[in-house]
């Protein structure tokens, strides 16, 4: 039995007043839940020591949005697995379909970011997804295997089993138009056969896998009934407490 896990990703959204503001109303909502299910945040990076600080006490983990691929060296302007660890991180997205539009993330420093956060114990969420031109032509089965045999590419059954994947279209990010519960449902199950080709049946069964795209309290029920949808990553939905706080709810 897989205990589901839902992220929010807070992307380049909110600063410390709203942090503050957000784990104040997260804890009183919180306080008469107990959800069977493990729950996170991933703010920006500036905010990764304050908000480990502050949501102490909530049951929520944190996640970095990324990390560089080395320890550290000369590369300004990022964060290396190191840091997130250090500022309290126990997750770390990677992948996301944001990095690879728009910052070049491709499926080999994937890869390498994916090794670098089990090297340090950081549990990387791994983000797959096709754009909907691939759909469109029917190819998003074997784009999406291909994504994830690459980000996987070199681990270990063991570690493979400890990893979470977001499979998020990228059609359905942020536009408000989720997948259907069908089409999350085949897409996850082809990614679990994926794993179960790569790292054996029992690794690829321990693999949560979230469905990720425009996740809302309306539609998280009926996605998170299907037996291979173990979670979600949300966007615009993690936003403000009460939204987040009705997406547990409906998990549970
Ligand atoms: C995301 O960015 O990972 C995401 C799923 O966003 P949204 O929920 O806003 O579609």
């Amino acid at each position: 039995m897989r205990r589901p896990i839902l992220f929010g990703n807070w992307k380049l959204n909110h600063r410390h007043k709203d942090l503050t503001a957000f784990t104040a109303e997260f804890k009183s909502l919180m306080s008469s839940r107990e959800p069977e299910c493990d729950f996170g945040f991933a703010p920006v990076a500036t905010l990764l020591s304050e908000a480990t600080r502050s949501f102490k006490g909530s049951g929520a983990s944190i996640a970095a949005q990324d990390i560089h691929s080395f320890a550290s060296g000369a590369f300004t302007g990022t964060i290396s697995a190191e840091h997130a660890v250090d500022a309290g991180a126990q997750f770390v997205i990677i992948g996301h379909s944001e990095r690879r539009a728009y910052f070049a993330e491709d499926d080999t420093s994937v890869n390498a970011k994916v090794r670098r956060a089990l090297s340090v114990g950081l549990t990387p969420i791994v983000c797959v997804g096709e754009p909907l031109s691939i759909r469109d032509a029917g190819g998003h089965e074997k784009f999406v295997k291909s994504q994830v045999t690459s980000a996987l590419q070199d681990l270990s059954s063991d570690e493979a089993s400890t990893i979470v994947i977001a499979y998020e279209p990228v059609w359905a990010i942020g536009t408000g138009k989720s997948a259907t519960p069908e089409m999350a449902q085949e897409m996850h199950a082809a990614i679990r056969e994926t794993l179960s080709s790569l790292f054996g049946r029992s690794a690829a069964e321990k693999v949560r896998i979230q469905y990720g795209g425009s996740v809302k309290a309306s539609n998280a029920a009926e996605l998170m009934a299907m037996p291979d949808i173990d979670g979600a990553l949300v966007g615009g939905a993690s936003l403000r407490a009460d939204s987040f706080v009705a997406i547990l709810d409906a998990l549970n």
